[in-house]
C-alpha cells in the first residue's frame, strides 16, 4: 500500500493507526522446492521491541531479507513504514544487522565505517554511532582481526548509521561470550528507548524473555505463536522440576514427569517437565532417590518449554526431515 508521504487519516482507520513499523501480508517464498515462507502474516507496531525465535530454517532470515528488500517474494505483500523495503533501505527508515552481512576485512574499522557513513541519506553523526555500538576502542583495528564478537559490535554500528527508526538485527549476539552479550544488550536498550522498533532474532530463549515485549515464534515459514514471554510460556501448562542428584532417565519414570533430560546451563542438573508436580515431588521423596536427590527446585516453564513444545514435530512428521540443517542441536 502506498501511503507514501501526506498520512491523511481516512474513515476507515477510525482509531488513527499509523502505519505498522513492518507488515507482511501473505509473504510467501520458494527456493526451488522449498518453502522457506509460507502466507506469512505479520504486523510490528512503531516502538515495539520484537523478538522472532524458530528452529533453523524456520524462515527468520529470508523474513528479515524481505524486511530490506534483499530477497523478492514470490507473492504478498511487504511494506516499512508504509513504504516499500528498498526505498525504506535507500532512505534509512531500517538499517540491519543480517546473519551473512560481509565486512572487509583489509580495512580499518574506521575507514569503513566512515564509508558507509558517507554513504547514508540521512546519516546519524558517526560519532553517537560509536558510541551506541560501542566500538570506540576497536576503530584503529583492521577488521580481518576482529573476534566474532567484536565484528558483531562492529554490524551493530553500521546498522545504526543510517539514523534508523526500525532495527533488524540477525541473531546479533553470535560469537559473544555472556559478558558482551550483556554489554550489547545494554547499548541495545538505551538504542531502542529513543523509540526505534527493534526486531531481533535468537536462538537464546533468555534474550527474547529478557529484551523483548513480544516473542513470535516461527516455524516453517509460519508464526506458530506470537506473544509476551510469560503468554507464549503459558502455552505449555504444568511445572518444570529441576534436582541435582539422578539421572535423567530415571527421573523420567516417575510418575506425574512428562520429560526429563539435562539442564543445558548446568549439565548435572536434571530438567524435568511434570504434568503433576506434586505426585512427582511425593515420589521423588518417598522413593527409591529419596536418599540421593537434592536442590529440588519447582517453577513455572519458561520460554524453552514452550518453544520445544511449539515446533515439536514428532506427532505429525516421520522425525527426518527436520533437522537436516540443525548443525547446532
Ligand atoms: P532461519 O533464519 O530461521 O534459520 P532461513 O530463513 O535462513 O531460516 O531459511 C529458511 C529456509 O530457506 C531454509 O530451509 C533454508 O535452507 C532455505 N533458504 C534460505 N535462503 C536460501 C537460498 N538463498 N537458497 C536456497 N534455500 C534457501
Ligand atoms: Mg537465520
Amino acid at each position: 500500500m502506498n501511503t507514501a508521504t501526506v498520512p491523511t487519516p481516512t474513515p476507515s482507520t477510525a482509531g488513527a493507526r499509523p502505519a505498522a513499523a513492518l507488515s507482511l501480508r501473505g509473504v510467501t517464498k520458494t527456493y526451488g522446492q522449498l518453502r522457506a515462507l509460507d502466507e506469512l502474516d505479520l504486523e510490528i507496531g512503531n516502538g515495539e521491541i520484537v523478538a522472532l525465535l524458530g528452529p533453523n530454517g524456520a524462515g527468520k532470515s529470508t523474513a528479515m531479507e524481505m524486511m530490506v528488500g534483499l530477497a523478492v517474494p514470490n507473492s504478498g505483500e511487504v511494506t516499512v513504514l508504509g513504504a516499500d523495503p528498498v526505498t525504506a533501505t535507500r532512505t534509512g527508515l531500517i538499517g540491519t544487522m543480517l546473519q551473512a552481512g560481509a565486512l572487509l576485512p583489509d580495512q580499518s574499522v574506521r575507514s569503513m565505517l566512515r564509508m558507509l557513513h558517507a554513504l547514508q541519506a540521512h546519516p546519524m553523526p558517526l560519532d553517537a554511532a560509536v558510541e551506541q555500538a560501542d566500538v570506540a576502542d576497536l576503530l584503529k583495528r583492521r577488521i580481518g582481526t576482529l573476534s566474532g564478537g567484536q565484528a558483531q559490535r562492529v554490524r551493530f554500528a553500521i546498522a545504526l548509521l543510517g539514523d534508523p527508526r526500525v532495527l533488524l538485527l540477525d541473531e546479533p549476539t553470535v560469537g559473544m561470550d555472556i559478558g558482551t552479550r550483556r554489554a550489547f544488550w545494554d547499548q541495545m536498550r538505551t538504542v531502542a528507548a529513543t523509540g526505534r522498533t527493534v526486531v531481533f532474532a535468537t536462538h537464546h530463549l533468555d534474550e527474547a524473555e529478557r529484551e523483548a515485549g513480544r516473542v513470535i515464534v516461527m516455524d516453517r515459514g509460519r508464526v506458530v505463536a506470537d506473544g509476551t514471554g510469560p503468554e507464549i510460556s503459558a502455552i505449555v501448562g504444568g511445572r518444570v522440576i529441576t534436582l541435582r542428584g539422578a539421572e535423567p532417565g530415571q527421573v523420567a519414570q516417575l510418575p506425574g514427569v512428562e520429560s526429563a533430560a539435562a539442564d543445558e546451563t548446568e549439565p548435572a542438573r536434571v530438567r524435568a517437565l511434570c504434568s503433576d508436580s506434586d505426585a512427582v515431588l511425593a515420589a521423588l521423596f518417598t522413593g527409591p532417590l529419596a536418599g540421593s536427590v537434592h536442590e529440588v527446585l519447582v517453577s513455572a516453564p519458561g520460554l524453552e518449554e514452550a518453544f520445544l513444545r511449539i515446533t515439536d514435530h514428532s506427532d505429525t512428521d516421520t522425525d527426518t526431515d527436520t533437522d537436516t540443517d540443525g548443525a547446532d542441536r
